[in-house]
């Protein structure tokens, strides 16, 4: 066992600081702590190729001057003077209320609590100033529940923000018709779509009931009316972790409508009853070579990076265009902001290649969809065929793995860019916002 690193946790049970270490055991690599009251932990946090040493970048030296946060991290968060990264997405949830019951939701849905709309226009303005670079992700609860929403929706593209991201089950754009237009008429730019799998039994394990055709029907109304689509599978290991190559074959059917697949390897906040064992986790590399393996040479591992904007051990992206659905071309660096030295740097160019791969305007791509006439494409030569695929705008496939009360890793938090809007006016960054503890207890969100 080898010392990679000395950082700062917590206590998973009583969720006091405590000190912590990266240990390497073979190519896998564990945080490990030991709380005076609770005892000593251990979790997986990377397990395989690639190499944990070799995707971390001079940013993140695994030697050199250790890791020291300020006494009161993370319990002071919002955003205190220490945090070192600025908001690149803001969360604002506007209702816990939920269709669904989900046991693997961090947002612990399900109460029918939720803000005036009055109240959520003052923090969309607070917002704008606050974080005036931000992508704002309007999110729940299920956010699609509220009347209003639409209206909220509105309110924030007059407030201008450079991104407008709607998080949903999809179970309203599947079901209601119309729904789907007066969002984009409002202003909004893409939605996150909750998609875990192909599989029913995926959708019953997950969410409690099967969701796929719903989950089409939604895409088929943002299609029509020219919202982007990001799929966003929650992957557990033994559930879906065999079905991302599908997935991915799926969203490039319906490209240019579906503009990337974002995965959330499972964390363990709010409704898990128990501590996880490492087996039913999937760590960053898993999720690359599981997606290497199973697309069946159209991805590599060389195609994956980690970005500059948050902390490298959080994300990968790999950017790709697309001339058909089975041939895809990596694009650059796949990095949404590689080459960039600082951390403000990185978080310009994040927010820029978000708005570019996620924000494009769906509608105007959608005449130059696949080419079926061959003998056009015979005589077409290939400069044209390069500006016609990339007119067409790029495919990301990509992964954030959020980090629970196991695997919590302060380096990492205090560089993060995903920020909630709390009620009561702090951006808190995401994972200690929803941080809780064996018991349920939280560090931030109101229960
Ligand atoms: S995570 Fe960031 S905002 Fe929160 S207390 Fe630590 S440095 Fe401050
Ligand atoms: S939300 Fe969590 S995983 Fe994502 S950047 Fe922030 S700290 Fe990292
Ligand atoms: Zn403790």
């Amino acid at each position: 066992m080898e010392v990679l690193r000395h950082t700062n946790s917590l206590c998973p049970v009583c969720l006091k600081r405590i000190t912590a270490v990266l240990e390497k055991d073979g190519g896998d690599v564990y945080l490990r702590k030991l709380c005076p009251d609770h005892g000593d932990f251990s979790c997986v946090l990377w397990r395989g190729k690639p190499d944990f040493e070799e995707w971390t970048s001079r940013r993140f030296p695994l030697s050199g001057p250790q890791d020291k946060p300020e006494n009161a991290c993370p319990e002071s968060c919002g955003l205190c003077g220490e945090h070192k990264q600025k908001s690149c997405t803001v969360i604002l949830e506007v209702t816990e209320n939920c269709q669904l019951k989900c046991p693997v939701c961090f947002a612990d849905a399900g109460s029918p609590r939720e803000a005036g709309f009055d109240f959520l226009a003052g923090m969309l303005g607070d917002i704008r100033r606050k974080a005036p670079e931000a992508i704002l992700q309007i999110s729940g609860g299920e956010p699609t529940l509220r009347d209003d929403i639409c209206d909220l929706v509105g309110l924030a593209s007059e407030l201008e923000y450079p991104g407008l991201q709607l998080n949903t089950n999809g179970l309203r754009l599947a079901e209601e018709p119309g729904f789907a237009s007066c969002l984009k008429k409002a202003g909004l730019g893409w939605v996150f779509l909750q998609f875990d799998g192909l599989r029913e039994s995926t959708h019953i394990a997950l969410r409690g009931r099967s969701l796929r055709s719903a989950k089409e029907q939604a895409i088929r109304a943002c299609e029509e009316s020219g919202l982007g689509v990001v799929l966003v599978p929650t992957l557990v290991p033994g559930i879906n972790d065999d079905e991302m190559g599908d997935i991915i074959r799926f969203a490039l059917e319906k490209f240019p409508v579906v503009r990337g697949v974002h995965f959330q390897p499972i964390s363990y906040f709010g409704r898990f009853p128990g501590p996880p064992a490492d087996e039913n986790r999937i760590t960053l590399p898993e999720v690359m070579n599981g997606l290497v393996e199973q697309t069946g040479g159209m991805t590599k591992l060389s195609h994956f990076h980690p970005s500059r904007c948050e902390h490298e051990r959080c994300s990968f992206r790999g950017v790709y265009l697309v001339e058909k659905p089975e041939r895809i071309t990596p694009v650059g660096s796949g990095a949404c902001c590689f080459g960039s030295s600082t951390a403000e740097e990185g978080a310009k160019s994040a927010i820029e290649s978000i708005r570019r791969r996620w924000g494009a305007d769906v509608a105007s791509v959608y005449p130059a969809k696949y080419s079926t006439n061959s003998a056009e494409s015979e005589i077409e030569d290939a400069f044209e065929r390069f500006i016609r695929i990339y007119e067409r705008g790029s495919f990301s496939i990509s992964a954030m793995a959020f980090q629970d009360a196991e695997n919590l890793d302060l380096e990492r938090l205090r560089f993060c860019c995903v920020h909630v809007a709390s009620h009561d006016g702090r951006l808190v960054p995401f994972c200690a916002w929803n941080l809780t503890g064996r018991d349920g207890r939280t560090l931030h969100r109101c229960r």
